[in-house]
């Protein structure tokens, strides 16, 4: 039990209190229940890996929105994070790809251009079928300055780059973004040119 409350503690946002809880609820839980849970992370951690394209959580070589043909294939939204793509994917609002940065310039803690997925971008904007790139960064002094650095590294290739629009609270990150705000941010969404 003392085991399972450590480790539950590292989970983000899992206090102590909480800890004990979850691990008292998986204890009393029935056998079925909270042997699925295990086996759901074993299966998410023996077979996730990254797309090979896009970068965002994959089972196989690309990830289940590059392989949809459904999908608007003229847009490639670009993000932080793959948690970013889950977010925005779950507000339904978008239908194009993604691309996933993972992570941002930021000067201030070190982190150089070097750190994000900035040449596959390139790869993929050169793309005929590609008309528009929208820079979905965080509203932070870091994110607006790697969407700044993407706008200038594109500046060569003639398509659409636009960036959310200010809906979104500046500092903040889409995580804490409601849907409305986003729907707010991609329709009003700029052109950085
Ligand atoms: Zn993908």
């Amino acid at each position: 039990m003392e085991d399972l409350v450590s480790l539950l503690k590292k989970l983000p946002g899992i206090g102590r209190r909480s800890a004990e809880r979850l691990a008292f609820h998986i204890l009393t839980a029935p056998s079925d229940e909270a042997l699925a849970l295990a086996d759901a992370i074993r299966h998410l951690k023996t077979t996730a890996r990254y797309c090979s394209r896009c970068f965002n959580f994959a089972e196989d070589d690309l990830c289940y929105i590059c392989t949809d043909a459904k999908r608007d294939s003229s847009k490639i939204c670009v993000v932080e994070q793959p948690k970013d793509v889950i977010l925005l994917e779950s507000s339904g609002l978008y239908n194009g790809l993604y691309h996933v940065l993972m992570g941002c310039i930021d000067p201030l803690s070190g982190v150089g251009p070097d750190a994000i997925k900035m040449d596959n971008l390139l790869e993929r904007a050169a793309d005929d079928g590609v008309k528009e790139i929208i820079l979905a960064t965080n509203p932070t002094a870091a994110g607006d300055g790697t969407a700044l650095y993407i706008a200038e590294q594109l500046a060569k290739v003639s398509i659409k780059i636009t960036r959310l629009a200010r809906g979104l609270a500046s500092g903040g990150s889409l995580e804490y973004a409601s849907r409305n705000t986003l729907a707010d941010a991609f329709g009003g969404r700029r052109d950085m040119r």
